[in-house]
């Protein structure tokens, strides 16, 4: 039940998400960096300033200091997701049964595996470079909250363990789930040691420093229109508010995140979904006596529109739900940062699973575009004529993944062959989707099948026969998306 205080809460809209202002007010408010005018060249162009492009560009040079690297951005770097997501820092050791069905036993790991590193990499690069991101490696938490989602995590601990990483993720029992947090709803549970938390804008901004550090020259509020090959080099067509520039390239690297679904090539493999969050004041203290929540976990449900919390670093809880509204055709619309009815879905879960902090005030909601691919997976690749390269695809969970991200898509620009390329993810443009209006009515109907099953699972109502069709549906004509049964 919302309070009315939850009630008077409106979404960011256009203003800066909180994570972000607090981010921007400790570098002083800079002045965003100026857009691209004219014509240049460069070895190595990369089109947006999230984690993705900025890991990218770190890379690139960490390889080579001289390179000469251009990152264009449209907003300011972190101003998309990577500024404003949930904090969570996963390996994929929880996907291992998708991992597995999808690559076989030894290439899932290879997977995991990497992605445990990328966990690890990103807090020690945090400490080696003096950046204050609030990392912090205490693992994440599966709770389920209703007996309908009792069992949610067994394909993958079951996978883990025969896989010989047992303790990667393993199950616990509900008494195991309360020593770490408590919530009357929370049941039993699974564990995954391989997970952190960040304020997101502090890592997002850090990588901006350091890149520029490096010498990476970034351009803001810069928008890439158009790509073009001409010889050996690829002209990229910008506009901004100080007018149009233009970058002869040898390389680009497309780093758009949910933007990507409205490029031609990528348009049918990717769905566009929001996912809001919702922040509580500072309650350090009322953490660790009502909710003995001491031990810096981050805690996800069993939902397939799932609820996602861990506390901050100043002692909040933020608190998100996926499965906002999706997109049509590609654009990136309002709805993504404006939308009261999918932030208080995400208040009306916190309330719901922590009613012992029903004196306690949230005090922001915003929103955001995530990449949904067919498998809920990333995809690196490159495109015919071998000099523009994409990632993306990260389905709502990019935060380690696209430090891997980072790592292979500076490789396939320079045209190494190293371990990470030869990686499952590599390779094609993922499975498409049907075209529009198909992909958007589609995208819609489970969505709200979704809602209205988990909703009801929450309260103990098994879903009838026809809305279980319908989320199984997607899984029907080969997706990986949505419940298995
Ligand atoms: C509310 C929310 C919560 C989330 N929580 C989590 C979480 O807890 N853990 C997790 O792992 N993941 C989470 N995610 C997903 C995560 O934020 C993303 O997977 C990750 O940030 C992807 O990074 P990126 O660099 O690929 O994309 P982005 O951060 O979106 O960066 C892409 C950039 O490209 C720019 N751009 C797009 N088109 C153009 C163009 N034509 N020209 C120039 N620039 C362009 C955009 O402005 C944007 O800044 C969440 C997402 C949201 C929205």
């Amino acid at each position: 039940m919302l309070t009315d205080d939850d009630l008077a809460l409106r979404p960011a809209g256009d203003e800066r998400n909180p994570w972000l202002r607090e981010a921007l007010a400790d570098e002083g408010n800079p002045p965003a960096q100026t857009p691209l005018t004219g014509s240049t060249d460069a070895e190595v162009v990369i089109v947006g300033g999230g984690y993705t492009g900025l890991w990218t560009a770190y890379r690139l040079l960490e390889l080579d200091p001289q390179r000469r690297v251009v990152l264009l951005e449209m907003d300011i770097c972190g101003g998309g997701p990577s500024g404003r997501n949930g904090g969570f820092v996963n390996a994929w050791w929880d996907e291992l049964a998708l991992l597995r069905d999808l690559f076989g036993d030894e290439r899932a790991l290879e997977c995991a595996g990497e992605v445990a590193r990328s966990v690890t990499e990103i807090g020690a690069w945090c400490e080696r470079h003096g950046i204050e991101a609030h990392y912090r490696k205490e693992g994440m938490l599966m709770a389920s909250t209703t007996p309908l989602h009792d069992g949610a995590w067994e394909l993958s601990t079951q996978a883990a363990q025969q896989l010989g990483v047992g303790e990667a993720y393993r199950e616990l029992t509900p008494a195991e789930v309360a020593k770490r947090c408590r919530s009357p709803v929370f049941r039993g549970g699974a564990l995954m040691p391989d997970a952190g938390t960040v304020q997101p804008a502090r890592l997002a901004r850090g990588l901006r420093a350091v890149c520029t550090a490096r010498g990476a020259v970034i351009h803001e509020g810069t928008r890439v229109r158009r790509l073009r090959h001409e010889g050996s080099t690829v002209r990229v067509t910008t506009d901004s508010s100080a007018g149009p520039g233009e970058i002869r390239a040898g390389q680009v690297v497309l780093a758009m995140n949910a933007w990507a679904a409205g490029w031609r090539p990528f348009r049918r493999s990717l769905v566009t979904w929001s996912s809001w969050m919702v922040r509580t004041e500072p309650i350090p203290d009322l953490v660790a006596e009502r909710l003995g929540w001491t031990g810096g976990e981050s805690i996800i449900d069993a939902r397939f529109t799932v609820h996602y919390f861990h506390v901050t670093a100043d002692g909040r809880i933020a608190f998100g739900a996926g499965g906002g509204r999706p997109g049509y055709d590609g654009r990136i619309g309002r709805s993504f940062v404006d939308d009261l009815a999918a932030g208080r879905r995400a208040a009306a879960g916190f309330r719901r699973i922590f009613p012992q902090l029903r004196d306690v005030r949230l005090t922001d909601m915003w929103g955001g575009p995530i990449d949904v691919s067919a498998d809920h997976l990333p995809r690196f690749g490159t495109l015919a004529g071998g000099r523009v390269h994409f990632g993306f695809g990260y389905s709502g969970n990019g935060v380690a993944p696209s430090h891997l991200g980072g790592r292979i898509l500076a490789a396939l620009a320079l045209g190494s062959d190293e371990p990470t390329t030869r990686l499952p993810i590599v390779g094609a443009v993922p499975r498409r989707f049907p075209p529009e209006p198909f992909r958007y009515v589609g995208a819609r109907v489970l969505r709200e099948a979704l809602v209205r099953r988990e909703d009801g699972e929450e309260e103990g109502r098994r879903a009838g026969w026809a809305l279980r069709q319908a989320t199984r549906l997607p899984r029907r004509l080969g997706y990986r998306l949505g419940p298995e049964s």
